[in-house]
């Protein structure tokens, strides 16, 4: 049995953990950094499985830390991928509002845009935004031009570079199962025995988080539940359809943006993602059970309180995973010329999302902490983005421990 004894324990090689990392050891060099990830190497979960968009940071509520960490880790994501030299397309976002209905939505986008920094987003009427997208119909959009498209896989395979070239170690197939921490030090033991120690750990866990959160003393609430979006993607011969990437309204009392357009940096043009509550952290596929996780789901009073909220939300996201029907009728309301059979699978994610004891779905970044540890509660979208500015605040918080 090996135990080996560290300065900081980072638990997750998503783009968080990863990001954390990477941090510590610019504000220390050479200090001992350990990073241990369950599966056989970095960005297996949420960071490989997204729609990789550079989010501008125009919808989350002004002074959260979504709102500020976007902005903020959007501008260190490019310095990031020029200095790295990772593929970026700042290729721009439409958000379009069908109906009178949905105009008060779009000013507080464009309110909150505005509120957060967000440079360059402008409003348009239904000719501005043909010129923007051709095939593309609407009342009224916003166009947010700073919005980009990035690999987020590949964004976490450098950062892992950056990691060993300064020093750090990274161990995979490294399932933390045991979580022991004393006045001055956190023992972490994997599924194989092997143990690690450090002086502490963070824990970037994703769809583990509150698990490990709860094996380190911390209060069950709140509690992951696995979101899993699926998506399509165009036929080649249709990708003309969009230029850049369209976005519906988004009901703002959701974490989730809606069914969009989204191109990808390898060409392909993806439709999605749906956001269905399933039976596994892992539910890639919706035939994975996991008889822990559902009864992890189920036993939590959250989840029946927020299905009683959002049942018929839960009945339309179901019409979206049962066929490419219903995911090219609600795209065709934006973009008239999509036809089903202009759809072909693509993959699915699967969202880590914080469910309070009371049913609400948490919006915001969360920490908190236990002795000698930090853990990320709640990492949604537009976490990929802010990853950077969200790794120094994580590093703030442990620099407090
Ligand atoms: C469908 C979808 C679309 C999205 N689109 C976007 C987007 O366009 N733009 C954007 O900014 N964000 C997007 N996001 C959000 C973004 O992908 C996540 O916020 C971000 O990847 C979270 O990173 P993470 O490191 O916290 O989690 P993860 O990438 O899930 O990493 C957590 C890691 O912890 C490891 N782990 C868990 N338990 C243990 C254990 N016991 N021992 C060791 N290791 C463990 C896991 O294996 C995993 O590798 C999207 C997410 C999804 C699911």
């Amino acid at each position: 049995m090996a135990r080996d004894s560290y300065d900081t324990i980072i638990v997750g090689a998503g783009i968080i953990g990863l990001a954390v990392a990477r941090e510590v050891l610019a504000r220390r060099a050479g200090s001992r950094v350990l990073v241990v990830e369950r599966e056989g190497g970095p960005g297996r979960h949420q960071s490989g499985h997204n729609s990789g968009v550079i989010h501008a940071g125009v919808y989350y509520t002004p002074g959260s830390l979504k709102a500020r960490l976007c902005v903020e880790g959007a501008a260190r994501m490019y310095d990031l991928c020029e200095q790295r030299e990772i593929d970026v397309h700042r290729i721009g976002k439409l958000i379009v509002a069908l109906d009178d209905g949905e105009l008060p939505a779009l000013e507080e986008i464009e309110r909150r845009a505005n509120a957060n920094g967000v440079a360059g987003v402008r409003r348009l009427d239904a000719d501005g935004l043909r010129e923007i997208e051709p095939q593309a119909t609407g009342l009224a959009a916003l166009h947010s031009p700073n919005t980009a498209i990035v690999d987020f896989g590949v964004v976490c395979a450098r950062l892992a570079d950056d990691v060993r070239e300064a020093g750090g170690e990274l161990r995979f197939t490294w399932e933390v199962a045991s979580v022991q921490a004393t006045t001055t030090s956190i023992r972490l033991r994997a599924a194989s025995g092997d143990e690690a120690q450090g002086a502490r750990a963070v824990f970037c866990a994703g769809l583990w988080s509150d698990r490990l959160a709860v094996l380190a003393g911390a209060d069950p609430d709140p509690r992951i539940v696995p979101f899993r979006g699926g998506y399509l993607r165009l036929a080649p011969a249709r990708r003309e359809l969009v230029r850049g990437l369209i976005y519906p309204v988004p009901d703002p009392s959701l974490p989730f943006l809606g069914v969009h357009l989204t191109p990808r940096i390898d060409g392909e043009v993806l439709l999605g993602p749906s956001a269905l509550l399933v039976g596994a952290r892992d539910g890639y596929r919706l035939s994975t059970l996991r008889p822990a996780d559902i009864l992890d789901t189920v036993t939590w009073p959250g989840t029946w309180r927020m299905m009683a909220r959002w049942w018929r939300t839960a009945i339309s996201e179901l019409r979206l995973a049962a066929g490419r029907d219903a995911f090219a009728a609600a795209a065709r309301r934006y973009l008239p010329g999509l036809r089903s059979e202009d759809l072909l699978p693509a993959f699915a994610g699967v969202r880590a999302q914080a469910l309070a004891r009371d049913g609400r779905l948490v919006d915001d970044f969360v920490l908190s902490a236990t002795p000698r540890a930090i853990h990320v509660r709640n990492a949604p979208s537009p976490a990929a983005t802010a990853a950077l500015a969200l790794a120094a605040r994580i590093a703030d918080a442990a620099d407090e421990l």
